[in-house]
């Protein structure tokens, strides 16, 4: 099924600035998709015309196949900007959490479940009772995550969300992120960082300011240096380390399997 259909669209800043610039992108249930590019490529952009936050100057975007309009599928797609506070506005942490679903036809007891359960998935115990403010910058990324997920979407858009988080809240992050895909979660995650990319999607967008210069695999974009220098980005560290090998790995842990297995090329 397709999630997310978005048609030739187009999107300037109020000052003139052309952001987007006639974009088709189509995403299917189950995938992961990494959009990738350098800074001020575009990316950010997107995610919010897909995410329906800002509406193209042209184009359109279609959900499910079944409506245009984003407000339409709120229950079922979550996106998270860069910005915590877009999340966390409440006295308390906990209160942020129960925003979400409080804004669906939830009773009490299942809003309280919920809260609970995400609370314990994101290891938010401690900071539940905090004021948001209180709360290192990680820890409100980890618990803006925490809420846009409170909803039980099908659909997760997200934009940057491990830029300027330490390894220790990247880590559960990303621990999130594997679960949410192995759960058959549609996950769009825009990033600057290619070594990122291989822990997140399994194909990439890649943009390069003028439009989308390549859409494929993980391996195969990840894996073209020369492509990703015209974008002024670099492979994977791991890639560039086995270049030359025969089947190339795409993160350390690939690497460190192929190496106890004994190969050496
Ligand atoms: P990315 O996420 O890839 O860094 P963005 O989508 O943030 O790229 O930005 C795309 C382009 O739009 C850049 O040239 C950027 O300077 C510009 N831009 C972003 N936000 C604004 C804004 N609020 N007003 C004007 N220009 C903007």
């Amino acid at each position: 099924m397709t999630v997310i259909e978005a048609t030739g669209l187009r999107y300037a800043y109020p000052d003139g600035t052309l952001a987007v610039d006639g974009i088709d992108v189509t995403i299917e249930a189950g995938e992961q998709v990494a959009l990738v590019g350098p800074n001020g490529a575009g990316k950010s952009t997107l995610l919010q015309l897909l995410g329906g936050l800002i509406d193209p100057d042209s184009g359109t975007v279609r959900y499910f196949g079944e409506t245009d309009d984003a407000d339409d599928v709120r229950d079922r797609m979550s996106v998270l900007t860069q910005d915590p506070a877009d999340y966390l506005f409440n006295p308390t942490v906990e209160e942020d959490l129960a925003y979400g679903p409080g804004q669906l036809s939830l009773s009490r007891a299942e809003i309280d479940h919920r809260v609970d359960r995400i609370t314990a998935r994101f290891d938010l115990e401690a900071l539940r009772s905090k004021p948001p403010f209180r709360l290192s910058g990680g820890e409100q990324r980890r618990a803006a995550l925490a809420s846009a997920l409170t909803v039980d979407p099908d659909v997760l858009l997200l934009d940057e969300p491990v830029s300027n988080v330490d390894a220790a809240n990247r880590a559960t992050i990303l621990r999130l992120l594997e679960e949410l895909s192995a759960q058959g979660t549609t996950i769009v995650i825009s990033t600057p960082e290619t070594e990122l990319v291989p822990h997140v999607a399994d194909r990439v967008l890649l943009l390069d300011g003028d439009g989308i210069a390549a859409d494929g695999s993980t391996r195969e974009v990840m894996t073209d240096a020369g492509l990703l220098a015209d974008c002024d980005l670099r492979p994977p560290q791991v890639v560039r380390l086995f270049a030359d090998h025969e089947t190339v790995p795409l993160t350390v842990e690939e690497a460190q399997e192929r190496l106890q297995m004994g190969d050496s090329r």
